[in-house]
């Protein structure tokens, strides 16, 4: 017997940690996604900042086709011909050294902590072991990720947290330099806070955070699992800064919707994970990496770059435009095709209300917290479907500036 899938069967057999649109998707091309009922959406959200060449886009199909027909997963006793490709690439591309892959976003930050912890210990002393983060920070859901992160919301009810965790805030140079120490082991920063409100580091913060951390022999991390792999436009964001870090965390966009993430880091950190200190059973699938590594070469191409500080502006000129007529945002903030638009104080919390009416309106949009529309398109997404996809904005504004 088949049973209908339907949006009510969630509410019934999942677990209901998430709120999930009214509507099922079941197909998508480029920056167009289809439901159930064959009602087109455009996408301004691929996937919370991962499906950075769209959807199922032909190359990536190819490559991930290809090797399923190959192999698809032999554990890390073995390595793999698309994970050495993948690592070799990134390398080329950056300041790292090595590579250490995983699959989502919390766990190459759980691996850069536990780095950064244990370099410390190999070094140094235990004592060494505070991790100082920002405040409105995001970095996982893990235990240990969710603790680092600096909103408290996500870590209530699950006492007790990790200890050795401090927290300044973001951008504020007199309260990281009053907080790094000698025991200090690592400062984790996003160079963009995503989940936080799409708010962008200045460069005098990174800058203090680089020198305090050569003055007190701890570790930089930046966490650039939502601004990496072109986001921002360039491939990863510290090169916007000229900052470079010590271990640099990827994920979303790096397998542009297959699961895959990494922690870049220089060789002489990369040591205090010999043999045994750390693993995972799939990290460095040999699938995951051949998604990654056609994402990666397609993604470093001059022109993708280039086209995603131009879609940038026709982004955020729309966004004004819409903001002209119907007097919604504050100020349209971010970099690249990560871009908050800040609600005014008539729309205080009302963030999720542009979400709801954009289903209805045909775009799938996202928020950064309960004020700020977040968009984050593909990074080759159609100047037509820009268009469109603001128009339907503008459907939403319109739906929403009469209540
Ligand atoms: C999404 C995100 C994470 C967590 O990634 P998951 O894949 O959900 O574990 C961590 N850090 C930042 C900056 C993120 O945006």
């Amino acid at each position: 017997m088949t049973q209908k899938i339907t949006r009510q069967l969630y509410d019934q057999i999942m677990v209901p940690c998430y709120a999930p649109a009214p509507y099922i998707p079941v197909k998508g091309k480029g920056s167009r996604v289809w439901d159930q009922n064959g009602k087109e959406y455009i996408d301004f959200a691929a996937g919370i900042a991962v499906s950075a060449l769209g959807h199922c886009h032909p190359d990536v199909v190819a490559a991930l086709t290809e090797q399923a027909n190959k192999i698809w997963h032999i554990s890390n006793g073995l390595t793999s011909e698309p994970a050495l490709l993948l690592a070799q690439k990134l390398i080329n591309l950056t300041f790292a050294e090595r590579v250490f892959f995983a699959n989502s976003g919390a766990e190459a930050n759980e691996a850069a902590f536990k780095l950064a912890r244990r370099y410390a210990y190999d070094h140094f002393d235990a004592e060494k072991h505070q991790i100082i983060s920002c405040y409105n920070s995001f970095h996982g859901r893990t235990l240990f990720t969710v603790t680092v992160g600096g909103q408290e919301k996500y870590q209530q009810g699950f006492a007790p947290l990790p200890g050795g965790i401090d927290y300044i805030h973001f951008n504020d140079i007199a309260s990281l330099e009053a907080a790094v120490t000698d025991k200090t082991c690592a400062v984790v920063i996003e160079p963009v806070q995503g989940e936080g409100g799409v708010m962008p580091a200045t460069k005098a913060f990174l800058e203090a955070a680089r020198r305090l951390c050569n003055q007190h022999n701890a570790l930089l991390i930046f966490d650039e699992v939502q601004t990496g792999v072109g986001r921002t436009g360039t491939f990863y964001t510290y090169m916007h800064y000229g900052i470079e870090p010590d271990v640099l965390t990827t994920a979303k966009g790096l397998g542009a919707g297959f699961p895959i993430s990494a922690m870049l880091t220089k060789d002489k950190f990369a040591q205090s994970f010999s043999v045994g200190v750390h693993g995972t059973t799939y990290g460095g699938n040999p699938l995951a990496c051949s998604v990654a590594e056609k994402v990666v070469e397609l993604i470093s191409q001059p022109g993708v770059l280039e086209g995603v500080a131009e879609r940038h502006q026709w982004m955020k000129e729309g966004l004004e435009r819409i903001n002209q007529q119907y007097d919604l945002f504050d100020e349209v903030r971010g970099m690249g095709l990560l871009l908050g638009a800040v609600l005014k104080p008539a729309y205080q919390d009302r963030a999720k209300e542009f979400v709801t009416q954009g289903a209805k309106e045909g775009v799938i949009l996202l928020v950064a917290g309960g004020s700020v529309l977040r968009f984050a398109p593909s990074l080759i997404i159609e100047k037509a479907d820009i268009d469109e996809g603001l128009s339907r904005l503008a459907k939403v504004a319109e739906a929403l500036a009469a209540h």
